[in-house]
């Protein structure tokens, strides 16, 4: 493309709320076959709340948010951020762990007066030995109902079901419809459980979900639908998002995500929402198919 039409195109870009940091990535906007979405924090807000606490064992309610709440205190997750906050309304007062150490993708563990707590996925539960054979039909109706279901074991038992919901993002259920009215596949990446996943996607309507993928696992999954010939938009907002983000061949990062996110994008959606992603392709269309 002549410089003139790059330019108009970021001035357009920036009018439609997406900042451009690689010119390049305009042109290559038009030729996207498939749209791949990170779950948390793009199709929906990231705010995770608790909405679910089950007793399962010889504690209450209450007692399993404090046991949970103060072991998830350490943790940076939203998932955890959930919790802590959960016990912190109910005026919890959370008591003292240590050795706290987080298995990414699975959950948490500590220490608690000698014993240990676990919070976390049922992968998570089964690798700790925990019997968890109790649960799994309340597992299965909580991510039925797209929430993400968190076990808490303690002393090795289990002893509860914290879920947690997230709200979907208000445009995105459009913006999937365009998406898919431009001929685009639509491919929805979490590390969240296929249950939960698969209900979100039917929300917004997405076709495809890959779930249950590391963080450092995201960016191979981009390769390989490359590698089956596609042409890729990644659009996320975590830092485990960075590496996908470089590797599609056009990395867009929500403008409300982490720094690091924004750095390894080719462009940035101010407004955080996804229909900008929808108008910065019309736009590439547009533009790239008016020159030669
Ligand atoms: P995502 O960002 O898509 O939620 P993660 O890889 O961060 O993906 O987490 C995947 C899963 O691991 C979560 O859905 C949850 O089941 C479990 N998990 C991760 N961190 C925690 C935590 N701090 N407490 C409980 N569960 C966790
Ligand atoms: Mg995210």
């Amino acid at each position: 493309a002549t410089p003139t039409a790059l330019m108009v195109g970021t001035g357009k870009g920036a009018e439609n709320g997406v900042l451009i940091r690689d010119g390049e990535a305009v042109q290559t906007m038009k030729d996207i076959t498939a749209v791949v979405l990170d779950k948390t924090g793009t199709i929906t807000k990231g705010e995770a709340e608790v909405t679910d606490i089950i007793a399962a064992g010889e504690f209450d309610e209450n007692k399993v948010l404090e046991l949970a709440g103060s072991a998830e205190k350490s943790s940076e997750h939203p998932l955890a951020e959930a919790i802590v906050k959960k016990a912190e309304a109910k005026n919890i007062e959370f008591m003292e762990t240590k050795d706290f150490n987080a298995v990414v993708g699975r959950g948490i563990e500590a220490v608690l007066k000698d014993k240990v707590i676990l919070v976390g996925n049922q992968k998570f539960m089964e690798s700790k030995e925990i019997d968890i054979q109790e649960l799994k039909d309340k597992i299965i109706s909580l991510e039925e109902e797209a929430k993400t279901a968190m076990i808490v074991a303690y002393a090795g038992q289990a002893i509860g079901i914290i879920a947690v919901a997230d709200t979907i993002k208000k445009d995105s259920v459009k913006a999937i419809k365009a998406f898919k009215a431009m001929g685009l596949k639509t491919i929805m990446i979490t590390g969240d459980n296929s249950r939960t996943a698969r209900a979100i996607a039917d929300q917004v309507g997405i076709e495809s979900v890959i779930s249950e993928i590391l963080p450092e696992d995201k960016s191979n999954e981009v390769k390989k639908l490359q590698s089956q010939g596609e042409v890729v938009a990644m659009v996320g907002d975590g830092i485990n998002d960075a590496p996908a983000l470089k590797q599609a061949n056009v990395g867009i990062a929500i403008g409300t995500g982490t720094d690091i996110a924004i750095e390894s994008s080719d462009l940035t959606l101010v407004s955080g929402e996804l229909s900008s992603v929808v108008s910065g392709l019309k736009l590439s269309r547009y533009t790239f198919a008016t020159i030669k």
